[in-house]
């Protein structure tokens, strides 16, 4: 199937659809059908009756399901890829669009083949109890539009695996991709299990949290639509994963060898052209290391093309949308008046209306708006320590915890610092680097629960003890 096939098979007509624009060229790509919360009252109701089917089918039979809708994934994964990439602007290359869909196929293959036997608690003779794991019912599944395939399936795949139904709110920036992905997967499994709701507006969203038949919310956005999704869901007192925003410290010891991890600083920091939420987002640096770690880092970031995702060898794209460029643009704007500029610091106009140049600036401070806010896009404050107890300190002051990493040639040394550092995950010389099999999430305001393996399946299922 080609691309405009697969978009042919979802979008909507002119007339009644919303226009989605290449976040490259802003030319209209195709149309999202427009959907309302009345849809989201039709949408659980089908799932809520297409449920117990799906999970009297057992593991055996989804695990069936769930694999051919893998391998169909992988069938279409150029098309997936190209269309992602148009929606989206990451480009195909690097570690973007053709890795985001590969990513999918592995992360649901692993969720149907991963057990979750049920557990003797106590068995001494007197007391004997058992957990099991049920499914909860309908879930909700609400994304964001920056790495929109790759999180609906780590939303939707540990879902359907524990037998659930999965009613999806993709975001509605770049619901087309994620309805091309449900309607491949879509060919394998049973109807009504995997359902797309496609917002016009965030009242959909509103709707699908607080449904009364939705059973769990897996969310992943912004930490303010998190806070309204905690107060959504007082009614309905449903389950909740949040996977919400980041502002993710690396601390680079003394002792590094500069060019050795400048590629790595790289891709930690612009993965996605910086709009990932575990990317690094604030880089403190000792003294001695600091012009070198710099200087590597700049020669790395300036040889890394950046323009329209569909042109081969680009690996940074524009920003996915206009707010968010403003967003960029106005802290780095600021940072120019308090830092040194090293790397870029001005639009990429003449790429494109939402293309950023990557920028390094060094010399901020703790407190300064770039440092301090999360940036969400191709632009990394870099901040000079002499003592790792400060930067230690500067690491965990804020208030959101998603991911830190911490970057030295003595991992023991490594291992020290990261076990003091609040957050989700800590990364040794690398940062934001994910495997199913290794649970994923945030603590203090990045969210709560945990995503992938053995606890992303138990936090979507409802544990059950059988005692006696
Ligand atoms: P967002 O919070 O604006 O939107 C996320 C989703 O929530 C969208 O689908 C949106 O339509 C929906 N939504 C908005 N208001 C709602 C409401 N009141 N009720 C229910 N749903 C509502 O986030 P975004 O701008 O799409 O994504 C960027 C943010 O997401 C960043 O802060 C980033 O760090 C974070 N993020 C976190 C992770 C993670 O794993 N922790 C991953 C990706 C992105």
């Amino acid at each position: 199937m080609s691309e405009s096939a697969l978009l042919d098979r979802i979008q909507a007509d002119a007339l009644t659809g919303r226009a989605i624009p290449d976040a490259a060229t802003g030319e209209t790509i195709g149309f999202a059908p427009e959907q309302t919360p009345a849809d989201v009252d039709d949408a659980v109701a089908r799932a809520r009756t297409a449920q117990p089917a799906w999970e009297t089918l057992g593991h055996e039979g989804r695990r069936e399901a769930l694999l051919a809708a893998a391998d169909a994934i992988d069938a279409h994964a150029e098309e997936l890829a190209r269309l992602l990439s148009r929606e989206q602007g990451k480009p195909l290359d690097g570690p973007n669009a053709r890795f985001e869909v590969g990513a999918c196929g592995m992360w649901l293959r692993d969720a149907a083949t991963t057990a979750l036997e049920p557990e003797v608690i106590i068995d001494d003779g007197e007391a004997y109890a058992e957990q099991h794991y049920g499914a909860l019912g309908v879930v909700g599944a609400i994304g964001p539009w920056n790495w929109p395939l790759m999180i609906g399936i780590w939303q939707i795949a540990p879902s359907l695996r524990m037998g659930n139904t999965v009613v999806v709110k993709p975001s509605e920036y770049t619901p087309l991709s994620v309805l091309a992905l449900l309607d491949i997967m879509n060919a394998h499994l049973p109807a009504d299990v995997l359902i797309p709701v496609v917002s016009g507006d965030r009242e959909v969203g509103a709707r699908l949290a607080s449904h009364p038949d939705v059973a769990k919310l897996m969310f992943t956005g912004s930490t303010a639509t998190g806070r309204k999704i905690i107060e959504a869901t007082g009614g309905n007192l449903a389950r909740l994963t949040l996977e919400l925003g980041g502002n993710d410290a690396g601390i680079v010891l003394p002792d590094v060898d500069p060019a050795a991890i400048a590629e790595g600083l790289f891709w930690g920091a612009f993965i996605n052209t910086g709009q990932t939420c575990a990317a690094l987002k604030r880089l403190y640096v000792h003294d001695d290391v600091y012009d070198d770690v710099i200087e590597a880092l700049a020669d790395v970031a300036a040889q890394m093309p950046m323009g329209n995702g569909l042109e081969d060898g680009n690996v940074l794209g524009p920003l996915q949308n206009a707010k968010q460029f403003d967003i960029v643009k106005r802290l780095v704007d600021d940072a120019k008046t308090r830092g040194r500029v090293v790397l870029g610091g001005e639009p990429a106009s003449d790429l494109g209306a939402n293309f950023f140049q990557t920028t390094i600036i060094a010399d901020l401070q703790d407190g300064d708006p770039l440092v301090d806010e999360e940036q969400f896009g191709p632009a990394l404050p870099i901040i000079r320590y002499s003592d790792v107890e400060d930067a230690i300190a500067s690491a965990n002051r804020l208030d959101v915890g998603l991911g830190a990493s911490v970057w030295s040639s003595d991992r023991g040394r490594a291992i020290e610092v990261a076990k003091r550092l609040r957050a989700g995950t800590t990364w040794i010389n690398s940062h934001g680097t994910l495997h199913p099999k290794v649970p994923f999430g945030g603590v203090k305001q990045s969210g709560y629960g945990q995503e992938f393996s053995v606890a992303g399946l138990k936090a979507v299922a409802e544990p059950r003890v059988i005692s006696g």
